[in-house]
This record gives C-alpha cells, sequence and structure tokens, in this order.
C-alpha cells in the first residue's frame, strides 16, 4: 500500500483513509499461485489466479485479490521406490514473505465471533505497478485452537472444514475489504468457493437481488456437476445460524436438501463465464435457464516463459512481457537462436532429472512431457495402453519421458496412476527412459514445460475444462500433442501448432470408439509423424516450433484474457 492513492471518495464510515479508494474490481479464490514456494495454491485452479493478478499489475487494473493464508500449505510430495506418494505438511510462514495488516474483523461461526486478519502480498511486475493479495488468516489471538485451525490446509479436512474455510473466504473476504477502506463495484468469484461473498453482499445491500448481482462476476471451471460444491443444509443451518432467512437461501441455491455454491453464484451474478468455449456450451446444459458465456483462459507469459525464451524475446520482439500479442511476431526468430534457446531450456531440465533421479537421459532424445495434477480424468498412463507399440516405436532409444504430478491425498485412483507408471518405468527400463519427478509445484511446473520438445495431454473429454499447461509449453516452443479437449479445440491446426490425439469432442461416438481412436492417432502420430519428423525434417519440427509461440502463444495468455474481463465482465 502506498500513499500515493489519488483518490477523491470520502473517507468510509470506518474512518480509514482511502488508500484503497481507487480499487474497484475484487477477485476471490480459494487458492492462489503467487510464487512457488508460497504454497496457497494446488493447481491449475491457483495458478490461473496468480496469473490474473500478475496480468492486472501489468495493465494496471485496480483489482484486489483474497484468499486464504493456507499456513500449511497443500501438502508436500514425497514419492517411495514404489511409487508410493507419500504426502508431508508444507508449513510456511507468511512473515517471511508479507505483512500482517493492523484490520481485524470477524465472522459468524455456530454463533460466535472468530477474528480474521489479513496478510497483505503485493504482486508486483517488472515495471513498478502492483495489485495486492490478502490472504485471510483465523490464527489470531483470542481465537478457539480449532478456529485458529480453520485456515491452516488448503483442501485439507472434512465438508465442515470446508464449509468454515468458505465462510471465513466470503463473508470474512467481503468485510476485510470494507474494514480496509475498499470500495469494490465487481466482486469476482473465481469458481464457486467464494460464493458466500453474494450472501453477506445480499445481507448489506437490504436482500436487494438485482444490486448484488450487479456487482458480481461469476467463473465456473468444472464441466461435470458432481465437482460443484454443496453443502447440506443441516450444516450450514448449524454453521451460520440465523445468518440469512432460511427460505431466501433455498430460494437461491437449489431446493434439494443442499445448498449448491455454483447455484449460488449464478443466481447472483450478472455475468457468468467458463473458461473456454466448449466449457461455456457444456456449463449451459449444465444450468438450463442461465446465460454463460464464454472466456477461454491464458497464462501470464512472462512467468511462464524460461530464462532462455525471455532472452530471446527480449532480442527480437520488444515489449513482448507486457504486450504479448506481439508474439505474433515469432517467424522473425531465427531458427539457429530458437533452437539454441530450446536446447538451453533443455539442458536445463535433463541436468536437472538426472541429478535428482540419476536417470542419464540424454540430451538429444525426444523427450516428451506430462506434469499436472495426477488424477483418473487426466490418464497419465495411456500412452502405456499398448505396452508393445510403445516399445516398438521408442526402440534404439527414440524417446524419454518425464512425469510429475501430485494426487489429492484422498484421491486413492489418482495414486494408483503414480504407481502405475513407477511399475511401467521399471518394466520398460532398458528401453525407454521414464521418470516420475516428486514435489510438483510451479518452478518445477516452469522446468518441465520448457525443456522438454513434445508436451502430451490426454484428458478423458469432456472433462477438461480449459487445462493451461499446453498454452505455458507453447511459449518456450514446445509442441502440442493432446486429445481434443479444453483449451486446445481452440488451439489446435492440424500440422502447424501441434497435433491432435483423437477425433473433435462433438463427433458422436461410442466410449470404446472414442477411445479406439484415441490409442490409433497417439500411437501411428508418435511412429510416423513425431519422430521421423523431430529427427529428420528439423526445418518442419522448428515451423510448428515456431507457429507455437507465433499462433498460440499470442493468443492464450493471460493479457488477452483480462481484456475480455474488462470489456466484457468488469465494465
Ligand atoms: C499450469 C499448472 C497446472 C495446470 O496444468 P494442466 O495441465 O492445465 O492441468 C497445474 N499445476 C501447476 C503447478 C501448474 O503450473
Amino acid at each position: 500500500m502506498s500513499g500515493t492513492n489519488q483518490s477523491c471518495d470520502p473517507p468510509n464510515k470506518n474512518g480509514n483513509t482511502m488508500l484503497n479508494g481507487k480499487t474497484k474490481i475484487a477477485y476471490f479464490s480459494m487458492e492462489i499461485g503467487l510464487k512457488s514456494e508460497i504454497p496457497t495454491y494446488s493447481g491449475g485452479l491457483g495458478v490461473l489466479a496468480g496469473d490474473t493478478i500478475r496480468a492486472a499489475a501489468d495493465l494496471n487494473l485496480p483489482m484486489v485479490a483474497i484468499s486464504l493464508v493456507s499456513r500449511k500449505g497443500y501438502f508436500r510430495q514425497r514419492l517411495t521406490p514404489e511409487g508410493q506418494q507419500i504426502e508431508e505438511s508444507d508449513s510456511w510462514e507468511p512473515s517471511q514473505y508479507m505483512d500482517m495488516l493492523p484490520a481485524e474483523i470477524t465472522v459468524p461461526l455456530y454463533g460466535r465471533a472468530v477474528k480474521v486478519k489479513a496478510w497483505q502480498y503485493d504482486v508486483v511486475n517488472p515495471a513498478g505497478r502492483s495489485v495486492p493479495a490478502l490472504l485471510l488468516d483465523t490464527d489470531v489471538e483470542g481465537n478457539l485452537p480449532s478456529d485458529r485451525a480453520i485456515t491452516n490446509y488448503l483442501y485439507g479436512g472434512d465438508m465442515r472444514y470446508r464449509l468454515e474455510q468458505e465462510v471465513v473466504l466470503g463473508i470474512g473476504g467481503v468485510r476485510i475489504l470494507d474494514a480496509l477502506g475498499y470500495r469494490i463495484r465487481r466482486y469476482h468469484m473465481n469458481e464457486g468457493h467464494s460464493a458466500l461473498l453474494a450472501l453477506e453482499l445480499l445481507k448489506k445491500n437490504g436482500l436487494d437481488h438485482n444490486k448484488v448481482r450487479d456487482m458480481c462476476v461469476f467463473t465456473t471451471h468444472t464441466p461435470v456437476e458432481a465437482a460443484f460444491d454443496k453443502f447440506p443444509y443441516m450444516l450450514f443451518d448449524e454453521v451460520l445460524p440465523g445468518y440469512i432467512p432460511q427460505s431466501e437461501l433455498r430460494a437461491l441455491s437449489g431446493g434439494d436438501g443442499f445448498l449448491n455454491m455454483a447455484k449460488l453464484a449464478l443466481n447472483l451474478s450478472s455475468y457468468v463465464n467458463g473458461v473456454t468455449k466448449r466449457h461455456s456450451e457444456q456449463s449451459q446444459a449444465i444450468f438450463p435457464g442461465y446465460r454463460i458465456k464464454a472466456i477461454t483462459n491464458g497464462i501470464h507469459s512472462y512467468t511462464w516463459t524460461c530464462e532462455c525464451f525471455r532472452n530471446l524475446y527480449d532480442k527480437y520482439i520488444t515489449g513482448w512481457a507486457i504486450e504479448p500479442s506481439l508474439l505474433v511476431r515469432a517467424s522473425v526468430i531465427p531458427d539457429e537462436e530458437l533452437v539454441e534457446a530450446h536446447r538451453g531450456a533443455k539442458k536445463t531440465l535433463i541436468d536437472y532429472v538426472n541429478s535428482t533421479t540419476g536417470a542419464a537421459m540424454d540430451y538429444e532424445t525426444l523427450t516428451i512431457g506430462f506434469a499436472r495434477r495426477a488424477t483418473g480424468y487426466k490418464r497419465a498412463n495411456m500412452i502405456f495402453s499398448d505396452i508393445d507399440r510403445l516399445r516398438s516405436i521408442a526402440s534404439g532409444g527414440k524417446i524419454q519421458l518425464v512425469y510429475a504430478g501430485k494426487a489429492h491425498p484422498r484421491d486413492e485412483p489418482g495414486k494408483a496412476m503414480i504407481r502405475e507408471i513407477f511399475r511401467y518405468a521399471r518394466e520398460l527400463r532398458d528401453e525407454i527412459k521414464i521418470v516420475y519427478l516428486e514435489g510438483y509445484n510451479m518452478d518445477l511446473a516452469l522446468k518441465i514445460i520448457s525443456g522438454v520438445d513434445l508436451w502430451l495431454n490426454t484428458p478423458q473429454p469432456p472433462m477438461e475444462a480449459s487445462g493451461t499447461s499446453g498454452m505455458k509449453a507453447a511459449h518456450n516452443g514446445v509442441v502440442n500433442f493432446s486429445v481434443l479437449d479444453g483449451w486446445w479445440i481452440e488451439g489446435w491446426m492440424e500440422g502447424i501448432t501441434g497435433w491432435a490425439i483423437g477425433p473433435p469432442p462433438d463427433l458422436k461416438l461410442s466410449d470404446q470408439e472414442r477411445r479406439r481412436r484415441e490409442l490409433r492417432d497417439l500411437y501411428n502420430k508418435l511412429e510416423y509423424i513425431i519422430v521421423p519428423m523431430f529427427y529428420d525434417r528439423k526445418d518442419e519440427w522448428h515451423r510448428i516450433m515456431t507457429n507455437s509461440i507465433e499462433k498460440v502463444a499470442s493468443y492464450f495468455n493471460s493479457h488477452r484474457m483480462m481484456s475480455n474481463y474488462v470489456m466484457e465482465a468488469y465494465l
């Protein structure tokens, strides 16, 4: 917070000076990827929130982010030699990175007042512009021990714990912004976790729905009904007794015995969007009667470009970091320098792999990357569906594979998938080098997405609402090879920006037939197109690398995404 804000707004009712008086947009997210060492994120949703705020700083948007401090993080992942995931607490010390603000508010829980404070982390861009992120914390003197633990674990605990966290995030978030003198005109809910903010606004505005709707924006991130946060009304009434008239709440958030956070957000937002064009259509089908727009995700270009490519872009595409659409000029980069930059990024990764695993991977071999949350629908094991075919494609040491990713502590199938990959790695160890790196986080993500040659993505359609790691790969000249789902439907130009695995999503096929075609493409394109081009037709391969920057990175970035939000949702 600086004192240079030239606000003309009068002091608010708490008498605070209006240091924050110009801030108009509050961005609420359960998780936020501020930087690798701050473990307040678990995956794509949190990284997107961080990228949103980083882009807001670049674009000088009057924004503030609200999230939870998650003092014990998500978890730190260790993997045994058998691929058994061991979860360790990822405690961190907020005071090492940020300041505790003096303001203190309370939220109602079980009829008592639980104190909430906030840490402020300033996301500062290279030009010195900044956007604050406020991380809410209930570890406050005077709170009961159990209340002090509410903001400890990201996605930890049971349904009751989650609801308590969402009370702190949604209701606490609105109250802390008021206490700090922010004047918010738009409340953006990044996923339904923060939807209780809309109830708090309703109470503040005499239950005037239209007034609240005018202020709220909701972005949904999942294509499946079952994934939305739902709480039994009985639990809600116990946690927040008398907070809002029961009839009011039930009318707003679904009448089937559950408080559906997505429904609540939908009913109290004037602008709602999905995160790709396809995902907005799916959401429209899940929620008939609502208007669901599309704003396709993007990633923060500077954050997700490795050192070697930053230097390259600095040399040939002046201003790219602030205006990543300029990457459309990528053809001006000479092939030799493109190759040299990639060689540097690949060396960084391979050296890291070799020093941490002893795998003795090779610098010249076609290296395929797969790193993302380890959960069933992402199908990390798909390439092993036909082991003999994979063996024959890779024969003579033609490919090597780098994996990483955490499974949620309660996701047993996700954990089993990690063990399965370890088994294949062992079985194939004399023919294909395969490593699974532990401790996936933002730093490791950047190393992998920039250091491999080919980015493999095999989600089960239509489960991947967007996906963003392929956009990161493209920013580093890494070529996408992906199932047609999420963002790739929009980024894919066959043989130009990469290749598709399987048929377009709108083709009506049985699951079995779809899978058959996916496997056919996966193996055939690897064997007959990708491997030969990588080794023997280098010029064509370099063209696809350049196209990835020129046609993918120039569009699938958070600056383009944020200008969409400004024009469609915030203004
Ligand atoms: C980008 C990123 C993700 C998202 O990856 P997807 O392949 O889009 O699911 C998840 N985790 C981390 C750490 C990331 O950087």
